[in-house]
Protein backbone atom coordinates (compact mmCIF):
# COMPACT_ATOMS: atom_id res chain seq x y z
CA UNK A 1 0.00 0.00 0.00
CA UNK A 2 1.63 3.49 -0.76
CA UNK A 3 1.39 6.17 1.50
CA UNK A 4 -0.34 8.91 -1.54
CA UNK A 5 -2.40 8.92 -4.08
CA UNK A 6 -2.48 9.77 -7.53
CA UNK A 7 -4.64 11.77 -10.25
CA UNK A 8 -6.51 9.23 -12.69
CA UNK A 9 -6.31 12.75 -14.92
CA UNK A 10 -3.09 14.00 -14.91
CA UNK A 11 -1.07 11.86 -12.74
CA UNK A 12 0.54 14.11 -10.63
CA UNK A 13 0.60 12.44 -6.75
CA UNK A 14 0.11 13.99 -3.89
CA UNK A 15 0.10 13.22 -0.36
CA UNK A 16 -3.05 10.84 0.80
CA UNK A 17 -6.24 13.14 1.57
CA UNK A 18 -4.73 16.28 0.77
CA UNK A 19 -6.64 19.39 0.89
CA UNK A 20 -8.53 20.21 -2.32
CA UNK A 21 -8.36 16.75 -3.69
CA UNK A 22 -11.30 15.02 -5.24
CA UNK A 23 -12.73 11.65 -5.26
CA UNK A 24 -15.30 10.23 -8.07
CA UNK A 25 -17.22 7.58 -6.34
CA UNK A 26 -19.42 5.08 -8.84
CA UNK A 27 -23.13 4.45 -7.07
CA UNK A 28 -24.83 1.35 -7.53
CA UNK A 29 -27.62 1.99 -10.89
CA UNK A 30 -30.53 3.11 -8.82
CA UNK A 31 -28.66 6.01 -8.07
CA UNK A 32 -29.26 8.13 -10.84
CA UNK A 33 -25.93 10.08 -11.06
CA UNK A 34 -22.42 9.93 -9.49
CA UNK A 35 -21.49 11.05 -6.40
CA UNK A 36 -18.85 13.80 -6.60
CA UNK A 37 -17.38 14.59 -3.08
CA UNK A 38 -14.19 16.31 -1.76
CA UNK A 39 -14.42 13.99 1.49
CA UNK A 40 -11.48 13.33 3.95
CA UNK A 41 -12.29 9.48 4.21
CA UNK A 42 -14.14 7.52 1.42
CA UNK A 43 -15.13 4.34 2.11
CA UNK A 44 -15.30 3.12 -1.46
CA UNK A 45 -12.87 0.66 -2.23
CA UNK A 46 -11.39 1.74 -5.60
CA UNK A 47 -12.73 5.87 -5.78
CA UNK A 48 -11.28 8.09 -8.73
CA UNK A 49 -8.76 10.02 -7.61
CA UNK A 50 -8.47 14.05 -8.90
CA UNK A 51 -6.17 17.05 -7.60
CA UNK A 52 -8.52 19.87 -9.10
CA UNK A 53 -11.78 19.95 -10.33
CA UNK A 54 -10.16 20.69 -13.93
CA UNK A 55 -8.97 16.86 -13.94
CA UNK A 56 -12.74 16.29 -13.41
CA UNK A 57 -13.83 17.73 -15.92
CA UNK A 58 -10.85 16.75 -18.35
CA UNK A 59 -11.69 13.02 -17.34
CA UNK A 60 -15.04 13.49 -18.03
CA UNK A 61 -14.54 15.11 -21.19
CA UNK A 62 -12.72 11.86 -22.68
CA UNK A 63 -14.59 9.16 -20.78
CA UNK A 64 -17.44 10.53 -22.62
CA UNK A 65 -15.50 10.66 -26.20
CA UNK A 66 -14.73 7.33 -25.66
CA UNK A 67 -18.09 5.86 -24.72
CA UNK A 68 -19.42 7.73 -27.67
CA UNK A 69 -16.66 6.70 -30.24
CA UNK A 70 -18.09 2.79 -28.84
CA UNK A 71 -21.54 2.79 -29.14
CA UNK A 72 -22.63 4.90 -32.60
CA UNK A 73 -25.55 4.47 -33.60
CA UNK A 74 -26.79 1.84 -36.62
CA UNK A 75 -27.33 3.21 -39.54
ZN1 LIG B 1 -4.77 16.19 -11.94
Amino acid sequence: VTAGQQCDNCRKFGVSHAPGWLYLIALPPEMPSPLLAALGGVQSAEPLTFCCVRCVAEYAYVMAVAEAAGTEPQP
